[in-house]
């Protein structure tokens, strides 16, 4: 048998109620949609009140396309995975977007989101044209995993955590008690674009110089491989890095650093002092009680994560009144955006 019935302790931003579903037994049973909408892929999973997905399903996001195409694929892969298992609308308690994009604070307004070829769309206002009685969150995707991350993931008993995204470029976010941060635009904190003044003057994508992401990340390890490959320094590299297009693989560096390899290592080096220099301001102005890791580098694990735990100790401000953060994987990988999509209608309250 199946019972809903009225619960007001909660608030939320948009409503004020929610269902809760009572299953055979009296086992309160919780259900939340999360969607990870990326420029290639949908992934949209139902998530327990345990924070666990019990059941995904992944599409093609096949953009450029209409937001209203696109609500419409959400819509019936939610539909899909609610008969699947054998749930009903009234067993949701919300549906969470996570969107690459920014996202108004205020109204929920995607305003502009450069891999969908979309500005300006209502997401939450089209979702519920198809499920006019769930309440509808949405956020940044890359805010989304780290309250994945935050809640469900490596940075679960911590009060706050910031999590850099360690791929061709930098991504982040910071959650602070429970919230995500936003800052005044929407935008959130982006580690990637900090400064990082080393006098070598090179061009970020965001039409600056010398940001964190030109060096701490694929593209910044790709081309301080070059220039160490340019010398006549016998080294592995040569025989195992390809730099053709995206083919170039960052796990090399690091597998022959670990075997020893001089010239990997001084790439690592000078990789490890530049994110160590990111991680320093991010830890002195923000105080995180955690600092995670994602994205691909960070599947390097402990030949990068010891010495830049080192360096970072040596080199944050009153490191030994006020010790640095410990600093971990994230442990959820794509898991997370859709946990965090999910749980966002939890985001503010108390724990
Ligand atoms: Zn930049």
């Amino acid at each position: 048998m199946t019972v809903c019935f009225y619960v007001t302790a909660f608030d939320f931003l948009l409503y004020n109620h929610l269902y809760i579903t009572v299953a055979e037994g009296g086992n309160v049973m919780a259900y939340s949609i999360g969607i990870d909408l990326g420029g290639t892929n949908i992934v949209v999973g139902i998530v327990d009140d345990s924070r666990k997905i019990v059941d995904r399903k992944r599409v093609k996001t096949r953009a450029p396309r209409s937001a209203e195409s696109l609500v419409d694929t959400m819509a019936d892969t939610i539909d899909t995975l609610l008969t699947r298992q054998e749930l009903s609308v009234t067993d949701l308690l919300s549906i969470g977007i996570g969107v690459p994009g920014v996202v108004d604070p205020e109204t929920g307004m995607l305003l502009h989101a450069t891999n969908l070829f979309l500005k300006h769309v209502d997401f939450p206002a089209l979702l519920r044209e198809r499920f006019p009685d769930v309440p509808v969150f949405i956020a940044n995707d890359a805010d989304c995993a780290v309250f994945g991350e935050y809640l469900a993931g490596a940075a679960h008993n911590y009060k706050s955590v910031l999590m850099l995204t360690l791929g061709t470029g930098i991504g982040g976010g910071f959650v602070f008690e429970n919230k995500i941060f936003r800052g005044a635009t929407g935008f959130g904190i982006e580690p990637g674009h900090m400064a990082i003044e080393t006098g070598d003057r090179i061009a970020c994508s965001c039409g600056q110089w010398d940001c964190l992401e030109v060096y701490a990340s694929i593209r910044g390890l790709k081309r301080m491989t070059c220039e160490a490959l340019s010398g006549d320094d016998d080294t592995v590299l040569r025989d195992r890095v390809s730099f053709d297009g995206a083919s170039f693989n960052a796990r090399y560096i690091f597998e022959a650093a670990s075997e020893g390899d001089v010239v990997a290592t001084m790439i690592l080096d000078r990789f490890v002092h530049y994110l160590a220099i990111g991680i320093r301001n991010l830890v002195v102005l923000y105080r995180p009680h955690m600092i995670l890791l994602g994205g691909g580098i960070s599947h390097a694990g402990d030949v990068l994560l010891e010495p830049l735990r080192a360096r970072v100790a040596q080199t944050t401000v009153s490191g030994d009144v006020l010790p640095p953060p410990p600093i971990e994987r994230s442990n959820l990988g794509n898991d997370a955006g859709v946990i965090g999509a999910a749980m966002l209608y939890t985001e503010g309250q108390s724990t």
